[in-house]
């Protein structure tokens, strides 16, 4: 769900032809996009919390108890992606300030406005991560 969020669509950047990699208007553009999708999440997890607070009630009936557990611990499991999302957004807007947004963290390479377009956090390009994605199914096995 929360994942979902960085894919929505944000207006794609248009880039003029020559334009050089990771300008000042391309950085902007990501960062934006990024800043956003922080302040989405953030209110999300602020509105969880009080939900959560407003629906605190004690049920007599177990059945109601069990499923009232249950609804806060996918609560709880949402909000904690959320917050690693935030993380990972946070660090990605570090990476624009240090000037490494845009370029693959193993390899080097320019990721791809496309690709960053799609996955404005990734931090490896295309190669690189299914390389680390199909190590990750072996390890998984
Ligand atoms: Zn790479």
């Amino acid at each position: 769900m929360a994942e979902e969020l960085l894919q929505k669509h944000f207006t794609p950047y248009v880039q003029e032809a020559g334009e050089e990699y990771m300008n000042s208007d391309q950085l902007a553009h990501f960062r934006g996009i990024l800043e956003a999708v922080k302040l989405q999440l953030m209110e999300d997890i602020e509105r969880t919390v009080h939900t959560m607070q407003d629906e605190a009630t004690v049920f007599a009936d177990p059945n109601d108890r069990a499923s009232q557990e249950t609804d806060i611990a996918i609560e709880l499991r949402n909000r904690d992606r959320e917050r690693k999302l935030i993380k990972k957004i946070e660090d990605t807007i570090e990476r624009i300030a240090s000037g490494d947004y845009g370029y693959c963290a193993a390899c080097g390479v320019e990721i791809g406005i496309k690709r960053l377009e799609a996955r404005p956090t990734a931090t490896l390009c295309i190669d690189c991560k299914t390389l680390e994605e199909v190590r990750e199914k072996q390890i998984a096995k």
